[in-house]
């Protein structure tokens, strides 16, 4: 039998308040409504602050069973602590499939690993396992199913417009989602936007949904499923009249097409952003215009420098 705090339906509303306010509700236990009463599991009272309340009676109320929140939680029974340090919990969720890293040593557990994935997220059809590094010149990471069904194409909602992709086919990251709110915000009416490596198209077909009135957003990129991908998010998304997608090299393509004609050019290839440079600044307006340049550096004075 536990403590509790027998009210009348029509005072619980209040009860319940008065004893969130002490902290006097003991959340290991359920509340329970039987006919005119409510009992709220209660502990560690002071009676004569909640008497006028209802009256403390003792009953037999349910455990709450907490359902585990993480990953490491779900596993804390099967793998050993030294294996729940090495498994990295950072994972990426695209639209119904999770990709996460399985260490080498947890190889034979991946299907556990997995599985305990689509337990924790009921809405996750697939779970994938990073099987390299994203390499080569279209920036492609492989993986490969560990649990659940189907195969590594995905919808993926950000910014209110859905990319459809391959995971294991096209460069794609939600971790840029709030870097991309920045540079969407940025766009003026009338402006014409380069995105010089644009991949399936998030920053292009985000910059044409977000400011209707930019003039048009030209895509390249040089993974031609990449750009299949674009064209296609462009007409899921509806912009296909604002965003022009083109399969090539970006050095060639701005120099046969797009020379002084840009307002914004977005370069999103940071590995080796500096040897395109020149061409970036090659396809702004004579005028001038703004350079979105991405690199990686160590530190912020690096980057100043
Ligand atoms: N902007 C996209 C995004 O945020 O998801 C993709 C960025 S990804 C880091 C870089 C992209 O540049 C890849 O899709 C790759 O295929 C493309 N790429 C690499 N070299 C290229 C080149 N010389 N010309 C055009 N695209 C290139």
């Amino acid at each position: 039998m536990e403590k509790c705090l027998k009210t009348r339906k029509k005072k619980a509303e209040t009860a319940k308040q008065k004893l969130f306010s002490l902290s006097y509700m003991d959340f290991s236990r359920k509340t329970v409504s039987s006919g005119d009463f409510i009992y709220f599991p209660i502990k560690d009272f002071d009676k004569s602050k909640i008497s006028k309340l209802g009256t403390i009676s003792s009953k037999k109320l349910p455990k709450k069973i907490r359902k585990p929140r993480t990953i490491s939680e779900i596993l804390s029974k099967k793998l050993s602590k030294t294996e729940l340090t090495e498994l990295k919990t950072s994972f990426d969720i695209f639209g119904d499939i999770i990709l996460v890293e399985i260490p080498e040593n947890l190889i034979k557990k991946e299907k556990l690993i997995g599985n305990s994935f689509l337990k924790l997220y009921p809405n996750i059809r697939a779970v994938f396992k990073k099987t390299g590094k994203v390499s080569g010149i279209e920036r492609v990471r492989p993986a490969k199913r560990i649990a659940g069904t189907g195969t590594s194409e995905v919808n993926y909602k950000e910014s209110g417009c859905i990319f459809k992709f391959d995971i294991s086919k096209v460069f794609f990251t939600p971790r840029l989602s709030t870097e991309r709110e920045k540079i969407f915000a940025k766009v003026k009416p009338g402006e014409i936007v380069l995105d010089m490596f644009a991949g399936v198209g998030p920053f292009s077909v985000i910059i044409a949904k977000k400011q209707p009135l930019v003039e048009k957003v030209y895509a390249i990129d040089i993974n031609n499923t990449a750009i299949s991908y674009l064209r296609e998010n462009a007409r899921i998304n509806k912009v296909s009249d604002k965003v022009e997608a083109f399969v090539g090299d970006s050095k060639t393509t701005i120099s046969k097409k797009f020379k002084g004609i840009a307002d914004r050019v977005i370069m999103n290839l940071p590995k080796t952003s500096l040897n395109f440079l020149p061409t970036a600044l090659n396809a702004l307006k004579p005028k001038g215009g703004v350079l979105h340049y991405y690199t990686f550096k160590a530190t912020k004075q690096e980057v100043k420098a």
